[in-house]
């Protein structure tokens, strides 16, 4: 794994992986940008946790809402009144930070200096006006986090596909947060993606699913490439509790910087539907909950059993998306001795992770049979639809290896003169982590191919 973020940073500036964003003009903080291989890695990883939680279940629905939301989701969902961070201000070079790395000993994370204001609270939520008219009714928030869009459309779900208890509705999408001290590259950033589940259950049968989640989810992220022992979880408790949460496991992970979140499992209880539903006197509701007086929808499902309506208690597994890839990105990068004295830096994805699964690299540069039959190979693997299969003519092989083990390329396809002469004729297939070569006939790579990527 990588040991420092400098080397990481590095590296997804050279291949084109991530960009500071609006770097032009000196940057933005906290908002970064997916190169040419970035946005192919992100995309993976989201088509994988699509993959678990949407298809490769029968219980679970996907959902995609609008960013933009009534300013009333956010007044009953609680963001307004304790979506905060708390921050103290320096009295010496004025810097603002986030207080709660701090634990008891204040000190100023940019000059040193111990005269620092008591905390107090700042609203991560970014205010944005809606409409040509600016008055004090017509703002909105930009989501801080998916899941409220899951909420407000539980009725639309339950009743548009007749789901009945246990079942999920999945969502992948950007939220945004004001963040005091954005850091760590994509670690903590105000623009971010999130993967997140709300699985709906009896009330009762809470606890059970939200361990089913904790170990699910774990193993998920063991499937994307993360070693067993970069992996921890943590109980939060008390204060770190969200306002929404009985119990919250969080899922850490082994950054550069240090174990800190990647994911966060949390049973969010009844608050949710019952801050959002109409006639909440009705439900009995175990959470505590802001008196709802603008809700024109009963979020409740029958309980044929009891006769009655209830409320589902909610699991909630919400992943970060940029963590996941700085995740990724941090246990693939290798540093790797040569039998001949020299190095290499090898990205040991997981294959179906890899931003091009395969490279087709014609050995003669200027042999037209050559260059013309390495891209048939190229039109005919992209067909498999397995992701992006590169077609690239530099004439340099040994260097092409080199660039696709640093992004990489699982496998390398080397085009040369055998390969024109005659009809399923042989090409040279080269593995990224053993760089082992082998030949196969051209006739048996789609199959080969497939069978490499689809286990
Ligand atoms: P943290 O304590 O690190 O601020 P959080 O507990 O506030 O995170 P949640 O509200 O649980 O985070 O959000 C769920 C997931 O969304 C997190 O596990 C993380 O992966 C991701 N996430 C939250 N805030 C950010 C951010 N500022 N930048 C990138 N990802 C984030």
């Amino acid at each position: 794994p990588a040991k420092t973020m400098d080397e990481l940073v590095s590296l997804c500036k050279r291949r084109g992986f991530i960009f500071q964003g609006s770097e032009i003009y000196g940057g933005m903080q906290g908002a970064y940008d997916y190169g040419p291989l970035g946005v192919e890695l992100k995309n993976n990883l989201k088509d994988a946790w699509w993959r678990a939680m949407v298809y490769d279940r029968d219980d679970v629905e996907g959902l995609d809402a609008a960013i933009i939301q009534n300013k009333y989701v956010y007044k009953y969902s609680g963001h307004e009144d304790t979506f905060t961070d708390p921050m103290v201000d320096c009295h010496d070079c004025k810097a603002r930070m986030r207080a709660d790395h701090m634990k008891d000993i204040k000190v100023c994370d940019q000059c040193g200096s111990t005269k620092v204001t008591e905390p107090r609270d700042f609203n991560l939520m970014f205010k944005t006006n809606v409409g040509p008219m600016v008055n004090e009714e017509s703002y909105t928030y930009l989501r801080p986090e998916t899941a409220q869009g899951i909420f407000t459309n539980f009725k639309n779900v339950v009743d548009s596909t007749s789901r009945a208890l246990p079942f999920g509705i999945a969502q992948i999408g950007k939220s945004f947060r004001n963040e005091i001290t954005p850091r760590n590259f994509i670690f903590r950033v105000r623009e971010f993606e999130q993967m997140e589940l709300e699985f709906f259950c009896k009330p009762g049968e809470d606890e059970q699913w939200h361990d089913t989640w904790v170990k699910l989810r774990k193993q998920w992220w063991l499937d994307q490439g993360l070693a067993e022992e970069n992996i921890q979880f943590e109980y939060v408790t008390g204060d770190d509790l969200a306002h929404y949460s009985k119990a919250t496991v969080d899922i850490l992970y082994k950054f550069p910087h240090g174990y800190e979140e990647l994911e966060g499992v949390a049973n969010r209880t009844d608050y949710d539907l019952g801050s959002h539903t109409k006639a909440q006197e009705e439900f009995g509701l175990s959470a505590k909950v802001k008196k709802n007086e603008h809700s024109t929808t009963k979020l409740a499902v029958r309980d044929l059993e009891e006769n009655k309506n209830v409320v589902p208690f909610c699991i909630e597994p919400s992943a970060g998306l940029d963590r996941g890839v700085l995740a990724v990105l941090t246990e693939a990068y290798t540093e790797e001795e040569l039998e001949n004295g020299s190095s290499r830096i090898v990205l040991k994805l997981k294959p179906h992770l890899a931003p091009i699964k395969v490279a087709v690299l014609p050995l003669k540069k200027n042999k037209t049979e050559i260059v013309e039959a390495a891209k048939a190979i190229k039109n005919r693997l992209q067909k498999l639809g397995l992701g992006r299969i590169l077609f690239e003519n530099t004439g340099n092989v040994g260097k092409g290896y080199r660039r696709h083990d640093e992004v990489g390329t699982p496998l390398c396809i080397t085009v040369d003169f055998d390969t024109i002469e005659q009809e399923g004729a042989p090409v040279t297939v080269r593995h990224r982590d053993t760089m082992a070569q082998e030949v196969v006939n051209t006739a048996d790579l789609p199959s080969f191919i497939l069978n490499y990527f689809v286990n």
